[in-house]
């Protein structure tokens, strides 16, 4: 028994198993020209999900990095800032795995995120790109197609 990596959202599992568990594309298939529609629209949103993923880790170290230069103001300011660096590194690995922990994780950070974004005072301009930022990669997240990768519907 061996261990296969899906070609489309690259997690690895039992080659006795045909279909990924995570994406359901036939692991057999490792060209994107062998997909059907619905299967590229899933691969379309594996590699959302990745990029995404990777996006987050980086910008929770950067934001635990640049703690540093904070430390002359509150405390509570230093330690809220260290507290959400920790769990965006956490939940994207996670997001990166496609596990299910981690899209319960997401959808309140990035509300939570996207809230402190926001500066007084408020403007549509602000309001508009913070929303991209923020709500976009909830949007990658949590549509119907991706949940299914967290939950493994695809698999059964
Ligand atoms: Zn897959």
């Amino acid at each position: 028994m061996g261990i296969k990596k899906c070609s489309f959202c690259k997690i690895s599992s039992s080659d006795e198993i045909e279909l990924c568990p995570v994406c359901g594309i036939n692991k057999s298939k490792t060209n994107k020209n062998e997909l059907e529609k619905d299967e590229i629209k899933r691969n379309y949103f594996c590699r959302a999900i990745r990029v995404v993923a990777i996006l987050l880790t980086l910008l929770g170290a950067f934001k635990i990095y640049l703690l540093p230069h904070f430390l002359q103001s509150n405390i509570n300011v230093i330690i809220i800032q260290l507290l959400l660096g920790i769990l965006q590194i956490i939940t994207g690995i996670g997001l990166y795995k496609y596990k299910y922990w981690s899209y319960y994780m997401a959808i309140p950070l990035y509300v939570i995120l996207f809230l402190l974004s926001l500066t007084y005072p408020f403007t549509l301009t602000s309001i508009g790109i913070q929303s991209i930022i923020w709500l976009l990669p909830l949007y990658y997240i949590a549509n119907s197609k991706s949940r299914k990768f967290f939950s493994r519907k695809y698999a059964n």
